[in-house]
């Protein structure tokens, strides 16, 4: 079994820290931090009769992700991109991660996420937005970390595409 490092990356206060304690449960969790901004967060699960060794990487970014080291990103698997519909702000953040990471690391495995979705009724986010997310190719998932909707389809959509190995 290999351990597949996931990082979660977006805008400052987008619900990364969020989506990870609400899926990371407490049997298979260790926890650190570092003192460069990173937490990592361990988790094995089964999926398809694979085991994923999953570690889980929280890259704590300021709302510029230019301040984002892309050391962080070195042997990444795959990466989850979330979004606060609430804020415009973080989709536009969400595009420009997406291609500087296509830019950095090559295609990976990724899925967007937009979080926040039990504030749907506030959500600033229209039909060519969303087209042109999926024109990116990856899938999209709506999640609560409040209500903890969407969270294990957002991760298991990634692993997913992983495969097993
Ligand atoms: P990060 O900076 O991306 O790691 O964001 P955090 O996880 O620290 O969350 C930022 C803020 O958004 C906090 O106040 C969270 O309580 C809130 N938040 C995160 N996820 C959700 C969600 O699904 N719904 C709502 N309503 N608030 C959320």
């Amino acid at each position: 079994m290999i351990q597949q490092k996931i990082c979660l990356l977006g805008s400052f206060s987008v619900g990364k820290t969020s989506l990870i304690r609400c899926y990371v449960d407490s049997i298979f969790t260790e926890k650190y931090l570092t003192t460069v901004g990173v937490k990592i967060d361990k988790k094995q699960i089964e999926f398809n009769g694979n085991a994923h060794s999953l570690m889980i990487w929280d890259i704590a970014g300021e709302d510029d992700f230019t301040s984002i080291r892309t050391a962080y990103l070195r042997g990444m698997s795959g990466y989850i991109i979330v979004i606060d519909p609430t804020r415009p702000h973080s989709y536009e953040t969400a595009l420009s991660i997406h291609d500087m990471v296509k830019t950095t690391v090559g295609n990976l495995p990724a899925v967007f996420a937009l979080n926040k979705a039990d504030l749907k009724s506030t959500w600033q986010f229209e039909a060519p937005q969303h087209q042109h997310l999926q024109q990116l190719g990856h899938p999209i998932v709506e999640t609560s970390a409040k209500q903890n909707v969407g969270v294990e389809t957002m991760f298991l959509k990634l692993v997913e595409q992983l495969g097993g190995q």
